[in-house]
């Protein structure tokens, strides 16, 4: 199948032949022609599948015919965060290049005096955050009432965030008459009540099974224990000893995590930037920036900031916590192993987290391998510099992992309020000067590697680039090097050998 069978316009085929694109995606394929043909589209596909394509290409060919009115959107399409809503007006100036269309973004964070002008010139497409967009309804600045397609995107997102009543508000300010295409990864009760009661007789295209992770994915749990400060050496042992590390994000449960980990990576002298609900707009927009064109190789993130963000090429994904939700860890881990590329996904888990990995591995149908070895933290020197501000860190947040569910679920809410616009504490990121900074992994890893000893010729071939991790390497390295199948998409620390707990 290609491109020119789905009934798009030339338009829309000459800037989809200009990103280079061959094929349509099977969600594409699937959702386009039933766009097209003006009917509502029910669509269970992850991000990652190319969804956003299809439906900003059969839009951009519906777009082509009729013109906006002042204040009367033309389409509108909800967005759970402020970064996917960015991503969305992205794909609309890259294919709908050669239009001339409207594009306004009605997020948080941003002045309502300029969003309110651009509204005023009329807007083709209108793509918004729920919460900043009944602002502006209530204010009386936008009419929906001129919205003839309504996309509502990541709604099982949505529905995590409490954005479900404003769903319902806005879909009931839009005409009856609309199209309507909504998007979910998965479909829970809730999810189910909203299609039943919003969507007119939809086609219904499913490309994936939900919460299943890519099987070019390579996922591993390595143990640590419960002090945040172990965790924080383990990963910055993770960070330096993983293979063919381009660039990785590292997600925390807590924005609160976020920012100290941030800090302590930049303190042992990683390249790293940060992403979560209390950075303001253009330190969110400059820190993903950065990430993306290399700038920055690390990125620390939550999971309200990061969801379904699309950053090509992301080789590694580090769990600093466990995510408490199951669905949680199949959209972190779904930045990596994009669009059939090979990614490494390893969680931090302490035995506070037993419980939440069973949950992920049942919602995941498989087992996530341990990581074996020694991975005991002990305490060095730059450890003790570090401690007291870490015990500042725990009188604050009291409990840190122990914490009771009721806070962080409290803490998850300001979160998921900020990102509606209603929380508006801003925080400074710190990035200019990381940008400078030579990445410490890559800087560690030549380092080590001239000092390394040599093994099998196996070995040599899979690790021989990675660092050890302060002592030499067991004879029992070869049993690994003679194992059958190729190791090479392996981290190191999955090649070494397993440890008898009396120690070697
Ligand atoms: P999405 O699921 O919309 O987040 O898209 C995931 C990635 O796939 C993005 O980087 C898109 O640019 C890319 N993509 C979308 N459509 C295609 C296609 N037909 N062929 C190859 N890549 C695509």
């Amino acid at each position: 199948m290609s491109f020119s069978n789905l009934g798009l316009s030339e338009k829309v085929l000459a800037a989809v032949a200009a990103t280079g694109y061959t094929n349509p995606t099977p969600i594409q394929e699937q959702a386009i022609p039933h766009v097209l043909a003006r009917k509502d589209v029910l669509g269970i596909a992850q991000t990652g599948t190319g969804k956003t394509a299809a439906f900003v290409l059969p839009m951009l060919t519906i777009l082509e015919k009729g013109r906006a009115r002042a204040r009367m959107p033309r389409t509108l399409i909800l967005e759970p965060t402020r970064e996917l809503a960015a991503q969305v007006k992205e794909n609309f100036d890259r294919y709908g290049a050669g239009q001339k269309l409207n594009v306004a973004l009605l997020i948080g964070g941003v002045s309502f005096g300029d969003q309110d002008a651009k509204l005023m010139r009329g807007v083709d497409v209108l793509i918004a955050t729920p919460g900043r967009l009944l602002d502006h309804t209530e204010r009386g600045g936008l009419l929906l009432t001129g919205v003839e397609l309504l996309v509502i995107d990541e709604a099982d997102r949505m529905l995590d965030m409490g954005f479900i009543p404003d769903i319902e508000r806005i879909c009931k300010l839009v005409p009856f008459t609309r199209q309507t295409l909504f998007f979910t990864a998965t479909m829970p009760p809730e999810i189910r009540r909203i299609t039943e009661a919003f969507l007119h007789n939809p086609q219904k295209v499913e490309v994936s099974k939900p919460a299943t992770t890519a099987v070019t994915v390579t996922q591993a749990q390595v143990p640590a224990g419960r002090e945040a400060h172990e965790k924080r050496e383990l990963l910055r042992r993770l960070l330096r000893e993983a293979k063919d590390l381009k660039n990785a994000i590292i997600f925390c449960n807590r924005k609160r995590e976020v920012a100290i980990v941030h800090k302590s990576l930049q303190k042992h002298g990683f390249s790293v930037g940060a992403l979560h609900g209390d950075m303001d707009q253009p330190a969110r927009m400059a820190a993903l920036d950065q990430f993306r064109k290399g700038e920055l190789p690390l990125l620390v993130a939550s999971d309200v900031a990061a969801r379904g963000l699309d950053i090509p090429e992301v080789s590694h994904v580090f769990n600093f916590d466990v995510p408490h939700h199951a669905d949680d860890y199949v959209h972190r881990i779904g930045r990596t192993g994009r669009a059939g590329r090979t990614g490494t996904a390893i969680s931090i888990v302490t035995p506070l987290d037993q419980k939440s990995m069973a949950a992920i591995e049942k919602l995941i149908g498989q087992s996530i391998p341990r990581a074996e070895g020694d991975y005991e933290v002990h305490a060095t020197a730059s450890d003790a510099t570090e401690r007291p501000r870490e015990q500042r860190g725990r009188e604050r947040s009291r409990g840190g992992r122990g914490k009771p569910q009721r806070g962080r679920d409290r803490e998850r809410s300001h979160e998921l309020r900020e990102a509606r616009g209603e929380a508006r504490h801003a925080s400074e990121a710190r990035h200019s000067s990381d940008a400078r900074q030579p990445s410490e992994a890559r800087h560690r890893s030549e380092e080590k590697r001239a000092s390394e000893p040599r093994h099998g010729a196996r070995a040599q071939a899979n690790t021989s680039h990675v660092p050890s991790i302060g002592r030499p390497e067991p004879r029992r390295q070869r049993e690994v090097d003679t194992e059958p199948g190729d190791h090479s998409h392996l981290p190191a620390f999955l090649l070494r050998p397993v440890r008898s707990p009396a120690g070697a």
